[in-house]
């Protein structure tokens, strides 16, 4: 039998009705009552680190859930991470960055609904995250709706369905048949040869994230330095492009990348790349010294910024950072 970390960290999965709404309360053995089938195929244990609503899941628990992780890495054949739906997709990429290389399953899962609910989603999700497990593909996943996400490429795309996050610009890495759960070929990353794993733990905090709307202010890349932010993703119109008539955020912007603030830009639109040399209002964009994220998710580019940062205060370095593609990530050229 496959050895299984469980680690609990909050989230509706784990929630109950409260004064104030729904809030976590069951820990981690708690949940396993509900799904008492696990324990007859895998030797289990539990961890409770955090009883946390995932929107209050910021960096300082992302190293808690890594240091956790990676202290189980060597003990277990896997680590599956019960954690709150609506920031998993950020957590997820974290974690991929933060542990590199790994050489086994670490699984993120949750629910749309309080496992102790009849139709509540959460036995499936925990069983196909503990699947993964056993098929035992490298690295962060998520586990949710009857599919495998690699973690750096989940989205959470839907509030209330049970299909709440999509793989997006990759394929899943698995999906449950009738057969059990199946891996897709084309979906797998081979493992770089002669690296093991690695805990990359440090972030930087002072990272903004900047949707631009028709007629942004470009006065906000002042009030941006004001705050000393060292990083800024900014979340460019379409294939990629800003506006530089009438309100122009070009000059303001490279004074920003001049000052030594990593900007990073990708597209608003869900799917696809972003591609900044197709059109003139995009080239400027480059011009600026602005970094571009490719067909990364905002979430996988968000965190990559913060770890980026937290890894070097060089923005060149930052630069070649967002050149490497660590977990799959990114699509790079060529
Ligand atoms: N608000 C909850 C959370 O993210 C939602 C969920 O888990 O589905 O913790």
């Amino acid at each position: 039998m496959k050895r299984v970390l469980l680690l609990a960290t909050g989230g509706t999965i784990a929630s109950r009705e409260g004064e104030h709404g729904l809030a976590p309360g069951l820990a981690a053995e708690g949940l396993l009552r509900h799904l008492p089938e696990l324990r007859e195929h895998y030797l289990v244990d539990t961890r409770d680190i955090l009883d946390l609503d995932s929107s209050n899941i910021q960096a300082e628990e992302w190293q808690t859930i890594a240091h956790a992780v990676w202290q189980a890495l060597g003990r277990y054949d896997g680590v599956v991470i019960t954690h709150g739906t609506d920031t998993m997709a950020y957590t997820a990429s974290v974690l991929s960055y933060m542990l590199q290389d790994l050489d086994r399953p670490v699984v993120l899962t949750g629910s749309q609904m309080p496992v102790g609910r009849l139709l509540s989603d959460a036995r499936a999700n925990l069983a196909t995250a503990f699947s993964a497990v056993d098929l035992g593909l490298p690295g962060v996943m998520v586990a949710f709706d009857h599919r495998l996400i690699r973690g750096c490429r989940a989205v959470k795309v839907r509030t209330m369905a049970f299909e709440a996050f999509e793989s997006v610009n990759a394929p899943y890495l698995a999906q449950v048949y009738a057969d059990g759960l199946r891996p897709d070929p084309a979906a797998l990353r081979p493992a770089a040869p002669g690296r093991s794993p690695r805990l990359a733990d440090r972030l930087c905090t002072d990272v903004f994230l900047l949707k631009l709307i028709p007629g942004t202010n470009p006065d906000i890349f002042d009030k941006l330095t004001e705050l000393n932010v060292r990083g800024v993703v900014l979340e460019t119109f379409g294939v990629g492009g800003l506006h530089f008539v009438r309100r122009d955020l070009l000059p303001k912007l490279e004074q920003l990348t001049r000052r030594g603030v990593a900007v990073v830009a990708c597209s608003q639109c869900l799917y696809e790349t972003s591609d900044f040399s197709l059109y003139e209002v995009g080239q400027r964009l480059l011009d600026c010294g602005v970094i571009p994220a490719r067909d990364m998710t905002t979430e996988a580019a968000v965190t990559k910024l913060m770890w980026a940062l937290g890894q070097t205060k060089d923005p060149q370095r930052v630069r070649e950072i967002f050149d490497t593609d660590y977990a799959g990530e990114v699509t790079l050229p060529g």
